[in-house]
């Protein structure tokens, strides 16, 4: 019997314990160049890698942290993780995922409805979302294009190289949303990608565009999940798309990579991209082969929460947005881009000399940057419920003097 295969409580207790103890300042982590030839240990190498990946991490959930779309995770997840890790369950193998085939099924079916879809499966991630969706409409639209906005993710062009197909960037308005009048006239072998929740300033495309295309779909990688909260109505449309990608390693609250595909004819998509193999009980949909049970965190933290606590959490960011907007425009010193539609806030000092000094001042991850038409602007993400805008706003006053 080989003990590093089964459970170890002690040690998988000190893992824990050294999740939470303070390590100050460590240097970056010195691995040896080579493969080792003896091992350490296992228990050894969780004390000597905890220092550095334990001591030098961002910390998403941390009160200064408003700068990305990667939230901080809720502890539900990482305990699911950790029996995830352990079963190994293979999704491609019902024989060896029971649950976990059950269980994604289940976590796609209560989601998919709050947008217009009838189901879909997870990848890990919204890029992979995206090419899945575009693969669909190629087969079932018989589509040769995919236009998007010049603000879409950098994720759709990936995806119509991948497949094959023309891809055309449109322009936008300053809001950053897609200019409708600059679609072509003949949309009937074109996919249209609308996004909802641009990842540079947040802005969410017309969604009347929806159904003006031989396949629409609509990347809410960011934004989706607004639709579970009292905000549903900013992406009102997106329930006629033909599919649609949201991440749930953003504000699901979920750990990397956790994102779904959705369609509203999801028999003819699925069957579209679905492949046979002899040695396969069932047949692989999508584009992974083997993989894993994702769906088991968020089934668990859509049960702990419900509707109700996803939404709180995601509304409450919302109002953080809200207030930083609210202090920029009452600040003569800094310009807003614009209000903030999907809880992302963009702004810059209106002296720009300042712009470097501000960067340089703020706490690390307290703002990250983005550029719109060749200028420098701050962007905060509100993807972290704990953050504390007070706090935020005092790092920005004190920067400006
Ligand atoms: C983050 C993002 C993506 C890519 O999603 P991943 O989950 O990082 O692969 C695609 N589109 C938009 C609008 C995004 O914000």
């Amino acid at each position: 019997m080989d003990e590093d295969f089964s459970i170890d409580p002690d040690n998988l207790l000190h893992a824990i314990n050294l999740m939470s103890r303070d390590y100050g300042f460590v240097d970056p982590i010195d691995l040896p160049v080579a493969l080792p030839e003896q091992g350490m240990g296992s228990s050894s190498v969780m004390d000597f890698l905890a220092p550095s990946i334990l001591g030098c991490a961002a910390r998403l959930g941390a009160a200064s942290s408003f700068a990305h779309m990667d939230p901080p995770t809720p502890w539900i997840t990482w305990a699911m993780s950790l029996w995830n890790a352990s079963l190994n369950q293979n999704l491609l193998h019902p024989a060896t995922a029971p649950v976990a085939r059950h269980i994604e099924q289940r976590v796609v079916g209560w989601l998919a409805p709050f947008f217009g879809m009838t189901g879909g499966h997870m990848t890990p991630g919204s890029t992979l979302a995206n090419l899945t969706a575009l693969w669909s409409a190629r087969e079932c639209a018989g589509i040769n294009e995919v236009v998007a906005s010049e603000n879409a993710h950098l994720s759709i062009g990936k995806a119509a190289h991948i497949l094959g197909l023309r891809f055309r960037a449109l322009p936008c308005d300053p809001s950053g949303a897609l200019i409708a009048e600059s679609l072509p006239d003949d949309l009937t072998r074109t996919a249209l990608v609308l996004t909802a929740g641009a990842t540079s300033t947040g802005a969410i495309d017309s969604l009347d565009l929806v159904g003006r295309a031989a396949w629409t779909h609509v990347d809410a990688a960011w934004a989706g999940p607004l639709r579970l909260s009292k905000h549903a109505q900013r992406l009102a449309g997106i329930e006629l798309a033909d599919s649609v990608a949201v991440s749930a390693h953003k504000w699901l609250f979920q750990p990397k990579e956790s994102a779904l595909v959705l369609f509203r004819d999801t028999d003819q998509a699925h069957a579209a991209i679905s492949f046979g193999g002899a040695y396969l009980a069932v047949p692989n949909v999508g584009v992974l082969g083997s993989h894993g049970a994702t769906a088991l965190p968020l089934l668990a933290t859509l049960l702990a929460w419900g509707r109700q606590g996803i939404s709180a959490r995601i509304e409450h960011c919302m109002d953080l947005a809200e207030q930083l907007a609210a202090f920029i425009k009452g600040d003569h010193r800094l310009a807003l881009y614009t209000e903030p539609q999907t809880g992302i806030v963009v702004w810059r000092p209106n002296d720009i000399e300042t712009f470097d000094k501000l960067l340089k001042q703020l706490p690390v991850g307290a703002a990250s940057t983005t550029t719109i038409a060749r200028q420098r602007w701050f962007r905060n993400v509100a993807a972290n419920p704990n953050a504390n805008i007070n706090l935020l706003i005092t790092e920005v006053q004190k920067a400006l003097q």
